[in-house]
């Protein structure tokens, strides 16, 4: 998970860019609830800093009226989602905060997700804060849920800032080929209920699948460039191209699947020397370079 400012939108401005335009008297009605709409979102930002999410009591946060709870999410898909709708120009400059999908690190950016959901909390349909840029996968997998204990948390890129140290690790899978399998691997001193909800995070998502996918496509792709250096100057050759890739990929973020996938391929004996590089099946490499160029 990748962290993002907070957005500096407030609920307010959102709110009263979306509602304007409808048709009387639910206008009015939507008017009406305002206030509502500011103090849960200040309420859920508070409880987002707090990682104490799954205390909130949806009740609270849906209001009296039947009617009034079913308009809510319409606000947000009729009226700010809907490209030429008043509350669009908001939805693309929280959308545009982020290229790369914040919630797994690696797919494109190409909608909104509510972190907690609108079915369930229509207050907070259109509050920015509870309103992140991701991809359609990490949007489809969340899906509508809301979390019923602590440790049942998403990270939210906004309040949960877990990026100042390493967390994500991997491990050569001796074989053929070749295989990388990711794991979360926080540093001791996190608190425990953090060291859970990253777990948790990384779990919901499926990213260990998404990395393993991703680093067999990346393996294969420098199959003969690891074949020439291997050729060109052994193991401590192989070892110091893979650390340099690890600590490049570091530059830009250090939880990056790839530094994680480099660094464990620069540590694996086995990979650097032959046990790595002489399967020619591990990545459909060619049996020598020099025969393919
Ligand atoms: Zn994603």
């Amino acid at each position: 998970m990748r962290p993002l400012p907070l957005p500096r939108r407030t609920a307010r401005e959102t709110y009263r860019s979306c509602v304007p335009g409808m048709r009387q008297p639910l206008r009015q009605q939507l008017e009406g609830l305002e206030e509502h709409v500011v103090a849960a979102s200040a309420r859920f930002e508070t409880a987002a800093q707090a990682a104490s999410l799954h205390s909130l009591d949806r009740i609270s946060f849906t209001p009296a009226s039947p009617d009034m709870a079913a308009a809510l999410p319409d606000v947000y898909t009729q009226r700010m989602a809907k490209v030429g709708r008043p509350g669009r120009a908001i939805y693309d400059e929280l959308k545009m905060a982020a290229v790369v999908c914040p919630l797994c690190g690696h797919r494109e950016v190409t909608t909104l997700d509510h972190h907690l959901p609108k079915s369930m909390f229509p207050l907070l349909a259109v509050t920015p804060s509870n309103l992140v840029p991701c991809c359609s996968e990490c949007n489809r997998t969340k899906r509508s849920t809301a979390p019923r204990e602590a440790e049942e948390q998403t990270l939210h890129p906004y309040f949960d800032n877990i990026d100042d140290e390493r967390w994500l690790a991997a491990e050569v899978l001796q074989g053929t080929p070749v295989a990388l399998s990711f794991f979360v691997q926080p540093p001791q001193d996190w608190p425990n209920m953090l060291q859970v909800r990253v777990r948790h995070h990384f779990e919901t998502l499926g990213l260990a699948g998404l990395y393993a996918a991703q680093a067999a496509t990346e393996l294969a792709g420098n199959a003969y460039v690891l074949q020439r250096t291997f050729d060109a100057g052994g193991a401590e050759a192989v070892r110091e191209h893979l650390q340099l890739k690890a600590e490049s990929w570091n530059q830009m973020w250090r939880n990056h699947w790839k530094v994680a996938a480099y660094r464990a391929l620069a540590a694996s004996d086995w990979f650097c020397t032959s046990g790595g590089m002489h399967q020619a099946s591990w990545a459909a490499a060619p049996s020598t370079a020099s025969q393919h160029i």
